[in-house]
């Protein structure tokens, strides 16, 4: 059964003050995350680092990814006590909704298509419920991140079948190979996408490679959430990219939060850090603008291999709106007026190891941030609200200096693409 999207566009706060919108809970949650049974994923991940993580980084909530997986659910069977309607708490505390990724593989139109899907679970029951039909349609124990053969449309209908509170929300959606509108696979529209459950698509995950200005060009996504998580593979890159929901710790208010788009700002990558945001064919080193590629014909001038066309190439074909002028206040860039703010950071690691001149994996660099979040409470916090005089303290000049640089934008940056990630360093005065 599918359900209609309550309103066809967002429910304005109407006579909201000031005054109200500081009271309004603030609720930070990153609804894409994977355990140690995804193929690719850390052997660390755990509800016990996870919850560890979620602390440090400054996540009050996080889905327990994969609970499609038969010894991952078991686990979170055994591990999971519910505190509040669909919130669980791990056997080492944390906050957790019940969340999976699944890869739909199908043909439509002719072509093949691969499409990753979010599904996030009102609670165990409704979780187990949709496991048991998901097992007829694809070996849910071969990866944490099954591939399902069914449409997303099927996979909407199997879930809300199971329980029609599930949310479901299409990944990374401009990911060249299993975005919504990626350039491998993808399609041009929800509807297209989506079929008949499309007008219940009511988010969607940008993905590190695009920020929010570049999908307000869309009118495809107008009246839907624009959200951001971390489709993080280890417990350090969990939070990498986050959503702030004016919402409460419980399942129904997460998702009326996401249907509604009550969204109080999304903490984003700068969309050039991305692995996929421009052009190209990483094997040869060749990078190009969107422009730059359509010139060469969509090839590789060194080896004539296809090039990948990246987010921004994507973005700019379907684009049926300008560009929305931006400007910032206090570290939030403000542009569509029926949209949230959003801010753009660099991960801690990658500010301390560029301030130590060492790895963002070194152990200096590692020992530095936690002794940073254990000082200030979290990393988001030292990346968005402490001073730089108190981070200079702890940090040195350096390090606090670069901070403060991000958060003024001051940055150089070095575009990724096909693959390989950008770079964002701090540009001192
Ligand atoms: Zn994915
Ligand atoms: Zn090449």
């Amino acid at each position: 059964m599918l359900r209609d999207r309550s309103s066809s566009g967002f429910r304005s706060s109407g006579t909201a003050s000031a005054i109200v919108r500081d009271v309004e809970p603030r609720l930070t949650v990153d609804l894409h995350t994977h355990s140690r049974f995804a193929i690719g994923c850390s052997r660390n991940l755990n509800l016990r680092t996870m919850a560890e993580a979620a602390r440090t980084k400054g996540i009050d909530v996080l889905t327990t990814g994969d609970f499609t997986h038969p010894a991952w659910f078991a686990e979170l069977e055994a591990g999971l006590s519910e505190v509040a309607d669909g919130v669980y708490a791990g056997p080492s505390g944390g906050r957790f909704v019940l969340g999976a990724e699944v890869a739909c593989i199908w043909r439509s139109g002719g072509r093949g298509r691969r499409v990753h899907i979010l599904l996030v679970a009102p609670g165990l029951e409704a979780a187990r419920r949709l496991n048991m039909q998901l097992e007829a349609v694809g070996r849910l124990e071969s990866n944490g991140r099954p591939i399902l053969g069914v449409s997303a449309e099927q996979v909407c209908r199997l879930a809300w079948d199971s329980d029609d509170r599930f949310v479901i929300i299409p990944a990374h959606v401009w990911t060249p190979w299993y975005g919504m509108y990626g350039s491998k696979s993808g399609f041009d529209s929800i509807d297209e996408c989506f079929g008949a459950a499309a007008p219940s698509i009511n988010a969607v995950e940008t993905g590190l490679s695009s920020d929010p200005a570049m999908n307000w060009r869309i009118t495809d996504l107008d009246g839907r959430s624009i959200v951001s998580f971390s489709d993080a593979h280890s417990p350090e890159k969990l939070g990498r990219e986050l959503t702030v929901l004016r919402a409460a710790a419980t399942f129904s208010s997460i998702r009326a939060a996401l249907l509604f788009g009550q969204i109080a700002e999304t903490v984003e990558f700068f969309p050039e850090h991305g692995k996929y945001h421009l052009d190209g064919h990483t094997k040869c080193g060749v990078r190009l603008s969107p422009e730059a590629s359509a010139t060469a014909g969509g090839r590789c001038h060194k080896c004539g291999h296809p090039l990948t066309l990246g987010v921004l190439h994507r973005n700019q074909t379907l684009a049926d709106r300008d560009e929305v002028s931006l400007r910032v206040m206090d570290g939030l860039v403000h542009g569509a007026p029926e949209r949230p703010p959003y801010r753009r950071l660099v991960p801690l690691a990658e500010i301390v190891a560029w301030g130590l001149d060492a790895g963002a994996g070194s152990v200096q660099a590692r020992k530095l941030c936690s002794a940073l979040a254990d000082e200030f409470g979290n990393e988001l916090d030292v990346l968005v609200n402490i001073s730089i005089h108190d981070l200079e303290r702890v940090a040195g000049e350096r390090i606090a200096q670069g901070i403060k640089a991000m958060r003024e934008g001051r940055v150089e940056i070095d575009p990724g693409y096909d693959g390989t990630y950008g770079t964002v360093t701090p540009v001192l005065n």
